[in-house]
């Protein structure tokens, strides 16, 4: 939505002749349900921020326990002071508390989701999730530790959930129609490793990267693979694709020969031969798509393990997917993904403690 609707309208703003009930700008300005002036304004306590999570989540109150899945009989605790309760330390918290009358426990909005357990407040959360959800390049978890002074590793963790809730749901259905399938490698040439490390002679070590797009919708579904060959590009495609119903769209490369044939119909372009699109047949949304997931590994995160990339692709496969969305309904949708997705720290480091290389901590200051 536009603040201006008509030509006339626009012109009264260039010129300065709005009236009192419009703002004087010039050009336009999107309009959403939530911006973080917004946010920052509506949640002012934690108390607030239970209450935004919970008409996030459960659209105002629980239909379920999220510990017996019991309904109907979930109420809500009001603190005895009405407005804080003394927690097992001592300390006052604002957190709102339901209790289920089928298993007789008590639970919370964060109770079984990527913010259980959490002690970074609500509100955090929610100013984190909107700004993520609305960075077009992704932001690192350096930026999110200094503007919202938080710890690299409360940011760095904090991050990792919230791309957990961006994977695609599990039982989502195959794709039908027209795909298109391509593959990159993300990672930089041996020769120009360090002369300290190892392996900078042979072959690329190069981490592949296959993604799958719907031409019609946009959906992109991206999968890290240790080789490119037929028997994991076949698999990647089954897992995914209504293969006799849909029509393949690739490059000329030789390996799509017999992989294309149980679909509907193959048909390429030769990039080789100076040819990029025909008859509404191309690569192209994948070549752009992995151009912005380069630009935002490259200029935005620096470096990413292998071990992690898998969360970092769910993150641009719903970027790019959401595209078309305003930012605050992309972080509904988000939001409404993060039942049943806990994540924590200690088996996502189980190689050791998260550590920023020192000159990728210099390239983000
Ligand atoms: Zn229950």
């Amino acid at each position: 939505m536009v603040v201006m609707r008509s030509a006339g309208g626009l012109l009264r703003v260039m010129c300065g002749l709005t009236n009192a009930r419009e703002p004087r700008i010039f050009g336009f300005m999107a309009k959403q349900e939530f911006s973080i002036p917004k946010i920052a304004d509506r949640v002012r306590t934690e108390a607030d921020a239970y209450l935004m999570l919970e008409e996030l989540r459960w659209g105002g109150a629980p239909t379920a326990c999220p510990k017996c899945g019991g309904m109907d009989r979930c109420h809500y605790i009001a603190p005895k002071n009405g407005t804080d309760r003394k927690t097992r330390t001592g300390s006052a918290s604002q957190r709102r508390v339901w209790f289920c009358g089928h298993c007789r426990k008590q639970f919370s909005v964060l109770t079984g989701t990527i913010f259980h357990g959490t002690r970074i407040p609500v509100r955090t959360w929610l100013l984190v999730m909107f700004d993520f959800c609305a960075a077009k390049n992704s932001i690192s978890a350096w930026e999110i530790s200094r503007r919202y002074e938080i710890t690299n590793e409360s940011a760095w963790h904090m991050l990792h959930r919230i791309r957990e809730a961006m994977k695609r749901e599990p039982l989502a259905g195959l794709l039908t129609g027209a795909i298109v399938s391509d593959e990159t490698w993300y990672g930089g040439k041996p020769k120009n490793r360090h002369r300290s490390h190892a392996g900078r002679s042979g072959f690329t070590d190069k981490q592949p990267i296959v993604s799958l797009i719907h031409k019609e919708s946009g959906e992109v579904r991206s999968v890290a693979v240790p080789t490119v060959n037929g028997e994991n590009l076949t698999a990647i495609l089954r897992e995914n694709v209504d293969i006799p119903a849909s029509v393949l769209h690739t490059d000329a490369a030789q390996i799509y020969r017999t992989i294309g044939m149980p679909f509907s119909d193959h048909q390429s372009v030769s990039h080789a031969d100076g040819e990029y699109v025909r008859d509404g047949v191309s690569t192209n949304t994948a070549e752009g798509f992995f151009s912005q997931l380069k630009r935002s590994l490259d200029g935005t995160q620096h470096h990413v393990s292998v071990e992690h990339l898998p969360r970092y692709l769910s993150e641009f496969d719903f970027r790019y997917s959401t595209r078309k969305m305003d930012d605050s309904e992309r972080m509904r949708l988000m939001i409404g993904r993060t039942d049943g997705r806990r994540l924590p720290y200690a088996p996502l480091t189980a190689d050791g403690p998260v550590r920023v290389p020192p000159h990728v901590v210099d390239a983000c200051m």
